[in-house]
């Protein structure tokens, strides 16, 4: 681990904001806790969802060269023969002799135990995967394991997918599910656990483009974290050396996130060239050949392995997205997640509990939740209901007050600017839906002018005349649109970026893909 740069973020926080607001608790907590077993909570199962939704649309959804698979945890025990974990899935453990705590040989500094300094045993081969049996006697030949791995029953399925789906190399299948190891050392509250989730991608491809996907994957994968909000300078690549490579793998590279203890991986992706299907293909006699009909050969494909966490993910979006900031006097602590990873998209607060505001606040409730997960808070001052959202990383806040009864109006607040803005409860729901999907909003600022006060037409000439105005505030630049035709643009105001020459002619703002 190297590199360190200064972080505002301590896993205690994280660990104490999970369990607070119910995203995170201790497996079994009334016995005392299971050792490095979790529980997703309300707001954690939520999350979680978010986040291997958000890899699945992008792996399998928007994609023509990618199916899913849902294989058993459950595998036949010559799977893992062939795999080489029988043999292989095993880590170095010493044991301390004074106070008996065991750790990795491999993470030890000095030769003494981290915890008292004792001396260590030797260091014996520990496999680390779980054992259980199947059916009632409990003996060797009935032995079967807990994946240590979702990928094997991937590979195992290969034949099964390019008979049923007659997809044509280079393709991948993806899979989401549970994985199993008895890690020795384990800890840093979700990073490492012995139950977790993996999300993972066999791109098979033909012999000899291997590279090329290894570096299209590669870099496809480091941009996700990217896009759903992670900063740059918190993810690096780090090449796997010769004598840390895995057996299986020609070339691989980790994805590591500078997490709170430091950097540490996220992602492994490797290049595993055909040693998984060849293996499977002597282990159980049967053919991994794929038959390529347009050069009329057959051969092993090649595989390219991005193997993500989804347990790491969701602990790298939270530290990320965690920040205190001064707020009217009080701390502010926010979680900028990203829109589509918020567990709660919208919460609808009205300002007092009388009647017939409640009504219309439990109408408006009713009418969003169709859309997205949406909390309904009554309870204590607006100003503490915005905390406890803004805590949780809820993107918007829709505030009835009793104006609304009057004006059909209400207010949308944004979490990260605190900026509001009111809109026809006509509106609501596809204002909301513009700015979940990314659209930005903002309000004009304090002392913003409206200089000028004009009328446009959609250069198409399609759309109907739309009435904007146009504001200066220290030399930036805003605009105002007062109505349009399909009426999502009413009332909202964008700055312009201050690089752009004209009012319209730039593409980073929401004008442009209405009004261009
Ligand atoms: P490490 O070196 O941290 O033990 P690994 O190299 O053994 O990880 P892989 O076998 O490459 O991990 O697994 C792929 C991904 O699965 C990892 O990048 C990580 O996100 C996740 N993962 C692996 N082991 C665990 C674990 N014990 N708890 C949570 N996630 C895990």
């Amino acid at each position: 681990m190297t590199q360190e740069t200064p972080r505002k973020v301590d896993m205690e926080k994280i660990v104490s904001l999970c369990r607070r607001r119910g995203f995170i608790f201790p497996s079994s907590e009334i016995y005392g806790g299971l050792s490095s077993c979790w529980d997703y909570g309300p707001l954690g199962v939520e999350l979680k969802r978010n986040v291997k939704e958000a890899w699945w649309r992008v792996v399998v959804q928007e994609r023509d060269d990618m199916v899913g698979l849902d294989a058993s945890i459950l595998m036949h025990p010559q799977t893992w023969e062939a795999s080489g974990h029988i043999e292989g899935f095993a880590d170095p453990l010493v044991e301390c002799k004074s106070c008996h705590l065991r750790w990795r040989a491999d993470e030890i500094k000095d030769n003494n135990c981290p915890s008292c300094g004792g001396e260590l045993t030797e260091p014996r081969m520990f496999n680390l995967m779980f054992k259980t049996f199947m059916g009632p006697i409990e003996e060797e030949a009935d032995v079967v394991y807990l994946r240590p791995e979702t990928a094997q029953g991937i590979f195992v399925n290969f034949q099964n997918v390019v008979n049923t789906t007659r997809k044509k190399l280079p393709f991948g299948i993806a899979q989401i599910g549970k994985a199993f190891r008895n890690e020795i050392t384990t800890g840093n509250f979700i990073f490492r656990s012995r139950e977790f989730e993996q999300m993972e991608i066999e791109f098979f491809v033909k012999p000899g483009t291997d590279k090329e996907w290894f570096d299209y994957w590669l870099e496809e994968r480091l941009n996700w974290y990217v896009k759903l909000g992670l900063r740059k300078e918190n993810l690096r690549l780090r090449q796997h050396g010769k004598d840390e490579l895995a057996h299986y793998a020609k070339e691989c590279h980790d994805i590591d996130y500078l997490f709170p203890m430091g950097w540490s991986e996220l992602e492994g992706v490797a290049n595993r060239g055909d040693f998984d299907l060849v293996q499977h293909a002597r282990s159980s006699g049967k053919s991994m050949d794929y038959f390529d009909e347009e050069a009329k050969e057959h051969f092993v494909p090649y595989i390219i392995e991005p193997s993500a966490g989804v347990d790491r993910s969701t602990l790298a979006f939270l530290c990320d997205a965690y920040d205190e900031e001064l707020a009217e006097g009080e701390t502010r602590v926010i979680l900028h997640l990203h829109h589509s990873l918020a567990p709660i998209k919208v919460a609808v607060l009205p300002l007092s509990r009388r009647e017939p505001l409640v009504a219309l606040a439990k109408q408006i409730h009713a009418d969003l939740r169709q859309c997205w997960m949406v909390q309904y808070d009554d309870a204590q001052s607006i100003g503490r209901r915005y905390r406890r959202q803004d805590e949780i990383g809820t993107p918007f806040c829709t505030t009835i007050d009793f104006q609304s009864l009057e004006d059909n109006q209400v207010t949308i607040r944004e979490r990260d600017s605190m900026n509001q803005i009111r809109v026809p409860i006509s509106e609501l729901k596809t204002t909301l839906a513009a700015k979940l999907s990314g659209e930005e909003l903002f309000v004009l600022p304090p002392g913003g002018q409206i200089w000028k006060k004009e009328k446009w037409r959609h250069y198409s000439g399609k759309r109907k005349n739309c009435l904007s105005h146009k504001s200066r505030l220290n030399g930036q630049r805003w605009i105002h649109l007062l109505g349009s035709s399909s009426g999502l643009w009413d009332n909202v105001i964008f700055p312009i970026p201050r690089s752009s020459k004209s009012w319209w002619n730039h593409t980073s703002d929401p004008c442009h893909q209405v009004w261009m």
